[in-house]
């Protein structure tokens, strides 16, 4: 059997993609991938989900697994190994099994890169957090840090400064990655400190974050800070590595497209994270979702599939 469209990722724009893709009459199939539920599932409070007022990430996930799977769209929980997107149908590997179908939509997502210290995975959603637009809220009067010296920490650092009690960015180097503008922006910001050479070691807290260790790569001496909230912000990685030489992709991992979901090969469409570098968000993913699976049915309509 081809299927018509085979919708890969199972976070905000793989269940959105599912859902407008079956109402279209398009029978999709998902698969769910390893990190079943995208990055979502790694986040306590949502509060930024219209029509949600507050939410907890994986339950969020489970609320759009549930709409998916209520249409009747079919799902597969295993992760795709390998594409073959050089013969039409196009083929996918899950596992052992190989799958044929006539378009896909790749939703497969980011994952923030984190420090991997072994108490930022214990106190992940209990100060410490990956997204400073989702999490800053709750950060209110309150002291944070914000890991790392590209755009996304001097965005994170600004966005966070007009809200908690102060800002601490901690950056490896002596210089900032970061475009020009944002630098600016962060280190004319009084409410903004900046330690440079030096790294956070150990994220400090039982049941929440109370401080942060962090040494001065010049001197070793390790100093400790209290605060309440550790955003790291050192950059995603798309996870795209298995489309590698199929599609265009960027030297980030990005998948590159012409800005409406087409990827380089007709009929492989892209939404969400894998594709976004700027605004990272679960309802814009939500909504390219969509785009995608609109797209992939007007191309299985020109092409007479359905
Ligand atoms: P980047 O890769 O640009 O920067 C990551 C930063 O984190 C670097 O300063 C790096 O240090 C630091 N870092 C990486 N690993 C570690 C580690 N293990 N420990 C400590 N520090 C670490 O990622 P961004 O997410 O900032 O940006 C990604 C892309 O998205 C960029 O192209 C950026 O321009 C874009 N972007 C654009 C925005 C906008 O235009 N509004 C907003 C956000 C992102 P070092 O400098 O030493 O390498």
């Amino acid at each position: 059997m081809v299927e018509k469209v085979i919708i890969i990722g199972s976070g905000p724009a793989g269940y959105t993609a599912a859902i407008y893709a079956y109402r279209d009459g398009l029978d999709p199939l998902l698969i769910k991938g390893f990190e079943a539920g995208g990055q979502l599932m790694l986040t306590s409070a949502v509060e930024n989900f219209p029509g949600f007022s507050s939410i907890l990430g994986p339950d969020l996930m489970e609320k759009l697994y549930q709409h998916a799977k209520g249409l009747g769209c079919r799902m597969i929980d295993g992760n795709v190994s390998k594409v073959d997107f050089s013969v039409y149908p196009y083929k996918l590997f899950v596992d052992q099994e190989q799958y044929e179908t006539y378009s896909v939509v790749i939703a497969t997502g980011a994952s923030a890169k984190w420090l991997g210290l072994p108490n930022e995975k214990r106190l992940m959603g209990k100060g410490v957090s990956g997204c400073a637009v989702c999490d800053g809220f709750f950060f209110k009067n309150k002291d944070v840090i914000v890991v790392g010296g590209g755009d996304s920490a001097m965005e994170d650092a600004s966005y966070l400064a007009n809200m908690v009690k102060s800002v601490t960015v901690v950056h490896r180097r002596d210089s900032f990655k970061a475009s020009k503008i944002m630098q600016e922006k962060v280190l004319n910001d009084k409410r903004i400190r900046v330690l440079w050479n030096s790294e956070v070691v150990d994220i400090l807290g039982d049941t929440k974050v109370s401080g942060a260790s962090v040494k001065d790569l010049k001197t070793g001496s390790i100093s400790k800070i209290p605060v309440e909230g550790v955003f790291i912000a050192i950059g995603h990685k798309p996870n795209t590595d298995v489309f590698r030489g199929q599609i265009d992709i960027d030297k980030d991992g990005y998948i590159n497209t012409n800005g409406f979901t087409k990827t380089s090969k007709e009929g492989v469409f892209c939404a969400g994270d894998v594709q976004d570098r700027v605004y990272k968000q679960a309802v814009i993913a939500a909504g390219w979702g969509c785009m995608a699976a609109m797209e992939a049915r007007k191309f299985l309509a020109e092409k007479k599939i359905i």
